[in-house]
């Protein structure tokens, strides 16, 4: 599975945290040393595209780390992905079990922020800086050599 940071770089899963048997938060970090993003991005089902071929009521998958497990039991693997926007993308997961053939939908979300992109507070603090009039930016560089 693949979980994008804000900035455009590839975000790593460190943790999972179960939320309820189909849903679990995933928590990423930008694989980009200077961006250092963390956040949480929820993992869960959505609707199925084709029910189970087997005669079993448990067709709901269950979120499991990063992996997702079929209701049958057998590993689901995605066939693709459908991103919506830049916080929220669609897989389209396939049981591998030749049987079930159980084919559904789970949503990724961008939920929060853990710790922020150095990047954006980088750019927030320039912004801010941009804003000052000629005084106050004198202002805070005697505020600045004080540390
Ligand atoms: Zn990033
Ligand atoms: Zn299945």
């Amino acid at each position: 599975m693949r979980v994008l940071c804000k900035c455009g770089s590839r975000a790593i899963i460190s943790r999972s945290e179960a939320v309820t048997d189909d849903c679990a938060n995933l928590l990423c970090s930008c694989t980009d040393p200077e961006c250092g993003h963390t956040f949480v991005s929820p993992l869960g089902y959505k609707h199925s595209l084709a029910q189970s071929a087997l005669d079993t009521a448990a067709t709901v998958p269950v979120v499991n780390g990063s992996r997702v497990t079929c209701g049958c039991g057998e590993r689901a693997v995605i066939t693709k992905t459908n991103r919506l926007s830049n916080d929220c993308a669609d897989l389209y997961y396939l049981c591998k079990n030749p049987a079930c053939g159980h084919k559904f939908v789970m949503s990724l979300y961008y939920s929060h922020s853990l710790s922020p992109s150095s990047k954006t507070t980088n750019e927030l603090a320039v912004a801010l800086v941009k804003a000052l009039t000629p005084n106050q930016r004198q202002n805070l560089q005697q505020q600045m050599s004080l540390f």
